[in-house]
């Protein structure tokens, strides 16, 4: 099994297309990105001295609309890794049905070196490099990786000043009063619910006997513990970076959140501290890995005791970790279905930046709710009716739709004599 991320992604992509009707233009089309395009940025830092970052920004595949996806600011951030999320984007957004295509962004810092004038000057320098390639009809960022609703708002004016009117549907997680959606600061964790109440009801689970373990508290993390949380489920080990907590009898998960509010942590005082690797192996019913990509691999599959991983990071499984874990009959609900709200929402915010008229935080609701639950079944459908896995009947679905847009200007069956 390939050890690189893109190799990875197109391994996805060709078991997708046995069960797909894609052609194989198709497939070929979308196995390299349509735009991959790196940037230096100079920055004046606070001390006076100059730091050049690099950044990129990918364009994977146009096709259903406009690229769309996240920019993250991390200091492990490689060319290859954005144009891999790119990659995933396309699939994703297709996988829910949005009419947009796949785009990542990424600038190799970290961000916690940084002073807030100083990620303020950085985030306007990046739209500045990659300013001509974005825009509201052909790619449209969002937060990622240590980027929030803050350096949303810095790049969506600096692109403003930039193109000379105000052009808020250019960039989706904003802050509400900047044009941003009500319901987009959960909406990635709110997702992934509303697909575990979807598999509560095929699966029968009863919340209170239902043990997780969350890895990675970040936004996506946080929300996802909290809902799953207050419904009554156990929530018995979450993570961030540093370490994490675990409690067999469930953590209170409000207290914790105000810890990690006040502490920058997780800290639960009187549980027990377990690090992010023991967490991945807990015996637990439901195993949500949050955090970065390739933590769950060949080396330690074989160790996760779920019998429900739920993607709510992007790339969380290698495919060598996938074949273990398919064979030991773990349900793996995929990074492209299960960790897909927050796109969702990233949608409804665009919309409404185009149409100037604001929903209320039910209808966001309510319309996240109808596409989850329904994206959720038509890939569980294809999963139980061919017998393969749900990322595998994810990626299919995907490919149909792709398929779709690509085929619509014809293939060579049309054209050749
Ligand atoms: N960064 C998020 C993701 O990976 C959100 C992307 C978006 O809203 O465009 O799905």
């Amino acid at each position: 099994m390939p050890s690189d991320l893109y190799a990875q992604a197109l391994t996805r992509l060709d078991d997708a297309a046995e069960h797909s009707k894609a052609h194989p233009e198709t497939v070929q089309r979308l196995r390299q990105p349509k735009q991959l395009l790196e940037v230096s940025i100079p920055l004046r830092m606070d001390d006076g001295s100059l730091r050049i970052f690099t950044g990129y920004r990918s364009r994977h595949d146009d096709a259903r609309g406009p690229a769309k996806g996240g920019i993250r600011f991390h200091q492990s951030v490689t060319k290859n890794e954005v144009k891999s999320l790119a990659f995933w984007m396309t699939f994703k957004c297709a996988v829910a049905g949005l009419p947009f295509g796949g785009g990542k962004g990424g600038v190799i810092v970290n961000p916690k070196e940084l002073s807030l004038a100083e990620i303020e000057r950085l985030s306007r320098a990046y739209v500045r490099a990659v300013g001509r390639n974005i825009g509201p009809d052909t790619d449209v960022p969002a937060p990622d990786v240590y980027t929030n609703a803050q350096i949303m708002a810095w790049m969506m004016d600096e692109f403003s000043v930039m193109v000379g009117k105000r052009t808020p549907a250019v960039i989706t997680g904003k802050p509400v009063a900047l044009g941003g959606s009500l319901g987009r600061d959960d909406a990635t964790g709110r997702g992934a619910y509303y697909q575990l109440k979807e598999l509560e009801s095929i699966r029968d689970l009863e919340p209170a006997k239902t043990t997780i373990a969350i890895q990675g508290f970040g936004n996506a993390g946080q929300h996802f513990a909290s809902l799953a949380h207050a419904d009554g489920y156990k929530v018995v080990a979450v993570s961030d970076s540093r370490g994490g907590v675990h409690d067999p009898e469930g953590l209170d998960i409000p207290t914790i959140l105000e810890i990690k509010q006040s502490k920058g942590r997780v800290d639960g005082g009187k549980e027990t501290e377990i690090t992010n690797e023991m967490l991945l192996e807990l015996d637990v019913d439901v195993l949500v890995p949050a955090a970065l990509e390739g933590v769950i691999t060949e080396d330690n599959a074989k160790d996760i005791k779920a019998k429900i991983v739920i993607e709510l990071a992007n790339g969380p499984t290698t495919p060598a970790a996938d074949a273990i874990l398919e064979k030991a009959r773990t349900m793996v609900v995929p990074d492209i279905l299960a960790n897909s709200g927050g796109v969702t929402v990233s949608y409804f915010e665009w919309t409404q930046n185009r149409e100037g008229w604001y929903w209320k935080l039910e209808t966001v609701h309510e319309r996240l709710a109808e596409i989850m639950k329904r994206e959720f079944r038509a890939v569980y459908d294809k999963h139980e009716s061919r017998s393969i896995s749900m990322r595998t009947a994810a990626y299919a679905l995907a490919l149909d739709r792709l398929a779709d847009a690509h085929e619509a200007t014809g293939t060579k069956s049309d054209f050749a004599r």
